[in-house]
């Protein structure tokens, strides 16, 4: 098992790739914003030079036009590295596809392009202190002016806060208009907006403190006297719930990001092990086999989803997510207690994978929410 090697060997080949040499800038800037908590410049800088921002928009606006299993490759191959450089890219991955599927021919045609060279970045404001996992009781609204929509609230946990270019921002729409459909994600009358990050009335904040995923800018972003035109809605008003059911149908999984930092730690056992002569060791050898086993175990249902074999490719995703990301906690959590006191002194990068992974779980749909999401069909 050679590190870095285990990760990229037996994969379909991706447009674009990262290079050894972009994962150890990734790496060394990685170490650099978990001690620092300050945004990954660096990172973001190796993610516009390599293409791989491009990798999720069509070859026609000058994207790789790469599909789910892919991107969720591209996504842990990240990962590997940087956890918080992974989780940009998958929300700006997340906020391209949606402009794929929804955007208007004007807003694919003046988005796409930048969001496939990387000169912009997207994020997701779609959390906000209190609307609860399922996003159900947003407080941002979104209300009709004479020539626009006026946004009013404030967001929380947005990743890249502050370096996105545009944010996809999910409110409350105060006309009655919408789908009334009963989602079990998201709410009736909700509506998305691709708001500018240049717009005056969007104030990003990343004072917030996380414990993990430091360097990946998530922070507050504020909507106040926010004016929007027209154009900016992406799809129709109303209807976002419907856009929300129909993310998990994509396969792209947030579970690659937990396949990445579980490898990492295995290859860090390894690597100790190998150091500190313990391979000789029948115990340790099965033990490194058995948390293989689980990372494999966890690459496999995150390819599935992103391959959308499965007759529920929907449900396939969600399952992934669950899936991966109590793996790769499991697997952190594992490898900790092989690395003994090692592991324990504060530099070393197992505490970075604790803290990183544990995040895959809490992003959306949390795990709880993937779990309802699977088994409330059985209730009707
Ligand atoms: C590192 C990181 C990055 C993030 N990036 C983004 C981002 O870019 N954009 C964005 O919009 N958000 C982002 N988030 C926010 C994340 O999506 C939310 O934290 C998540 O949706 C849960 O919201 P909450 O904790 O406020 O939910 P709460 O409702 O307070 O949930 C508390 C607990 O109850 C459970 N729970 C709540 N409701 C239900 C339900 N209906 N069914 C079952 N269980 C339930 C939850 O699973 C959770 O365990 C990020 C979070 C983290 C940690």
């Amino acid at each position: 098992m050679a590190a870095l090697d285990g990760l990229t060997a037996a994969r379909p080949s991706v447009r674009p790739a990262l290079a050894p040499s972009d994962r150890e800038r990734l790496a060394d800037c990685a170490e650099a914003a978990y001690r620092s908590g300050r945004p990954d410049v660096e990172a973001l800088a190796v993610l516009r030079e390599t293409g791989l921002l491009g990798a999720a928009v069509p070859a026609e606006y000058g994207g790789a036009g790469a599909d789910a299993e892919e991107l969720n490759s591209l996504v842990a191959d990240v990962a590997y590295a940087n956890a918080s450089a992974a989780i940009m890219l998958f929300q700006h991955y997340a906020v391209s596809a949606r402009v794929v599927e929804h955007g208007s021919a004007e807003q694919r045609g003046e988005l796409l392009p930048r969001l496939a060279s990387g000169t912009w970045l997207a994020a997701s404001a779609w959390s906000e202190t209190g609307a609860g996992a399922d996003k159900k009781k947003l407080s941002t609204t979104a209300s009709r002016t004479r020539d626009g929509w006026l946004l009013d609230g404030a967001k929380s946990f947005t990743t890249s806060a502050g370096l996105a270019d545009v944010y996809l921002v999910l409110a409350q729409s105060t006309s009655p208009d919408g789908d009334s459909s009963d989602a079990s994600y998201g709410a009736a009358g909700q509506t998305f907006f691709l708001v500018p990050g240049d717009n005056p009335g969007l104030l990003p904040d990343t004072s917030m403190r996380l414990s993990g995923m430091r360097g990946s800018a998530t922070g507050f972003v504020s909507v106040r006297d926010c004016h929007v035109p027209d154009s900016a809605r992406l799809g129709a008003e109303g209807v976002a719930a419907r856009i929300i059911a129909g993310v998990r149908e994509s396969g792209a999984s947030l579970g690659a990001v937990a396949v990445g930092v579980a490898q990492a730690a295995l290859d860090a056992a390894h690597r100790h092990a190998e150091r500190r002569g313990l391979l000789d060791h029948q115990a340790v050898r099965h033990r490194l086999v058995d948390l293989a086993t689980r990372v494999e175990a966890a690459r496999a249902s995150v390819e599935r989803a992103g391959r959308h074999t499965s007759a529920d490719p929907g449900t396939a995703t969600l399952h992934s997510k669950l899936f991966a990301s109590t793996t790769g906690e499991s697997v952190v959590a594992d490898v900790e207690r092989m690395l003994g006191s090692a592991g324990y002194v504060e530099t070393h990068p197992i505490n970075r994978y604790a803290h990183d992974v544990r995040a895959v779980a809490l992003m959306g749909p949390t795990n709880d929410l993937c779990k309802e999401l699977v088994s409330l069909p059985w209730t009707r």
